[in-house]
């Protein structure tokens, strides 16, 4: 804890003063054009990857970057994000795996989870992913686990898309979804193609999205 009381004081004084005007901008109003869903894991921090400041990012974390289907009895992840469509009017949202997931690794290793009900039960959202990953032959657990990932990402686009908000905003041509995957240990980010279901680098296809309506602004 000692270590966060510090960051703060650190924040105070050198990070807060650079940003006095964003932050009195920032006090009353917020307009994020990105909704980023990705998991809780320490090593995945969206700001830094996405380099974005205070106020560009409205953030979903949870244990495998999961979307629950919307149903009769929609939670916090379903409240978020009709937050975000419905008020806030996002423009895009992203949903981010990453290599090395916890989340990934316990599906696609079918390890025993009886010590852990709650993680068991939330990890049935990305029920489809496993079925899929699991039919398939793999090299190596590390290609298991790899594949898992992206099709948990793939799965929970879907997931998204039975959202209500989602779906009408889709419909008004005004939300575009992507697939990321983040690599811990060389900072690259593979991003999914819609139209060939295939994970390219983003750095080399800025343009790829999985579900879009417009085209995404030219990057450099
Ligand atoms: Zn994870």
């Amino acid at each position: 804890m000692k270590a966060l009381i510090e960051g703060i004081l650190k924040f105070q004084k050198e990070a807060f003063p650079q940003r006095t005007d964003l932050f009195k901008h920032l006090s009353t109003t917020q307009h994020p054009g990105t909704l980023f869903i990705t998991c809780s894991d320490s090593r995945v921090i969206p700001e830094l990857l996405t380099q974005q400041e205070p106020g560009e990012l409205f953030v979903i974390r949870n244990a495998g970057n999961i979307v629950p289907s919307y149903g009769p009895a929609p939670g916090g992840v379903s409240a978020t994000v009709e937050y975000a469509v419905a008020v806030l009017g996002v423009t895009d949202i992203v949903i981010c795996g990453h290599s090395d997931c916890g989340a990934m690794t316990a599906i696609s290793s079918c390890k025993c989870m009886d010590h852990l009900p709650a993680v068991a039960g939330w990890l049935q959202h990305a029920e489809s992913a496993k079925v899929i990953n699991q039919s398939r032959k793999h090299a190596s657990d590390a290609d298991r686990l790899s594949s898992m990932v992206r099709e948990n990402v793939i799965a929970q686009l879907s997931n998204l898309q039975t959202h209500p908000s989602v779906r009408l905003a889709q419909q008004q041509g005004q939300l575009n979804l992507h697939g990321w995957v983040y690599d811990i240990e060389t900072g690259s980010v593979e991003a999914l193609n819609g139209a060939t279901n295939q994970f390219v680098s983003l750095a080399e296809h800025p343009e790829t999205c999985a579900h879009c309506s417009t085209p995404i602004n030219a990057v450099a």
